[in-house]
């Protein structure tokens, strides 16, 4: 009996994980692919926090850590949230996992009923309405426009409230779109909130600390009466560039943080001691990630004015430029229902991607992955060189067609 889930049935697999590994291939194959498409820093991981991991395995810290995580990470983290984000946290209302993905995946399992409806801001990033899947809830989906920095418009989220909605999941910084989220308008959302008594915000901080000036961060917790209706997840892998570290927390009210725990002591158990080490490591950094984090974010920053300019310039592109993060979400629409020489029509996002790895060689996202099938994903998680020779590639794909 081959048969599976219904579970596993009703989620689809990530597609960025999907053209990650297919452009990856191909480059293992000697195609000089270039890669945008995934979601990783192309730098290494700063010295003194890789350092605090190898000590870490000399000294022996090699063994399992409490469920939650280490009580040295946990109030490390409790003082980040306080100095950072102006957030009042105990240790025993932060959960440390194996990456903010399994902080999410755990929240929403955790508050989620049957048939509860989980409110998803579109474009968004492709895992939030496969987790909520997962729990057997259903995803509602809020387009945004580029016109509008791909905001959330608050009158559009008051209209789809319901008795059902459980869950709002933000993302500020923006992955796909690198948008940020002024302080006003969450204040709206807040409001909103507020009036809504079932309703709580799961937000995704993962990306702050990749942020433009004069683009500021606001965490959701922090706004009047949102302390004990949000879930702040945040994490290692982005601003740290500790991906393969696997290390990411949850902070909240005690009630639901403890049932994340609850999952993930049947699930996972502790994140991994060595990876723990380092995260102490890295907020010991100081105030948003020191020196360390500035000089990468300067580097991003330098990427994104590039695109930006280099894109600005394309016929037929339309983009919203992007405040934090590192990609650029660009309208291609234009280009939808042209015929290519050699390829045929490019019918949507995703024709159009196989096209650029085909045409040009460069591997980017379709934009239906993430709920705008208008869009394409551009990470600029690359080097300005590499960035430059993508952009004359994409270029060069595209002028025959207009
Ligand atoms: N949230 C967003 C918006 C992301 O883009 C990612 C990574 O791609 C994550 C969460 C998960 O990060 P990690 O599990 O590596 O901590």
């Amino acid at each position: 009996d081959m048969s599976l889930s219904p579970r596993v049935n009703s989620v689809k697999p990530s597609k960025t994980v999907a053209i990650s590994d297919q452009a990856a291939a191909l480059a293992l194959a000697g195609v000089p692919v270039i890669r945008l498409a995934a979601g990783e820093p192309d730098f290494d991981t700063p010295a003194v926090i890789a350092e605090a991991g190898i000590n870490a395995i000399r000294e022996g810290y090699t063994r399992y850590t409490p469920n939650a995580g280490t009580m040295e990470l946990r109030k490390a983290i409790c003082h980040k949230l306080k100095e950072e984000n102006g957030l009042t946290y105990t240790p025993d209302q932060i959960v440390v996992s194996n990456g903010a993905k399994q902080s999410l995946v755990q929240a929403v399992l955790a508050v989620c009923s049957p048939g509860d409806e989980v409110i998803i801001p579109a474009p968004f990033w492709v895992s939030y309405p496969e987790m909520a899947r997962l729990a057997d809830a259903t995803p509602v989906i809020l387009p945004t426009q580029i016109s509008n920095n791909f905001l959330l418009d608050p009158k559009h989220l008051q209209s789809r409230l319901t008795e059902k909605s459980r869950l709002l999941i933000l993302c500020s910084p923006s992955n796909p779109t690198g948008s940020v989220y002024p302080k006003e308008l969450l204040q709206e959302i807040a409001q909103i909130v507020a009036k809504h008594p079932r309703l709580l915000v799961v937000s995704d901080e993962i990306y702050e600390h990749i942020i433009y000036a004069p683009a500021t961060h606001t965490s959701f917790a922090s706004l009047p009466g949102m302390w004990d209706r949000t879930l702040t997840v945040n994490g290692f892998s982005k601003a740290f560039a500790m991906t393969g570290w696997r290390l990411g927390y949850i902070a909240g009210p005690k009630h639901f943080v403890s049932a994340c725990g609850k999952l993930q002591s049947q699930f996972t158990s502790g994140a991994s001691s060595i990876s723990q080490k380092a995260g102490v490591a890295a907020l010991g950094l100081g105030y948003a990630g020191g020196e360390a984090v500035a000089t990468m974010v300067k580097a991003f920053r330098e990427r994104r004015d590039f695109l930006v300019k280099s894109f600005r310039e394309i016929d037929g592109i339309k983009i919203s430029e992007p405040q934090g993060a590192f990609y650029l979400f660009a309208d291609f629409s234009s280009y939808y229902g042209q015929e290519a020489e050699g390829f045929g029509k490019i019918e949507d996002s995703e024709s159009l991607c196989r096209y650029l790895l085909d045409k040009a060689q460069v591997a980017l996202v379709p934009g239906s992955a993430f709920g705008d099938d208008s869009c394409i994903r551009i990470s600029y998680a690359e080097s300005l060189t590499t960035l430059q020779a993508a952009v004359e590639r994409i270029k060069k794909a595209l002028a025959p067609l207009h």
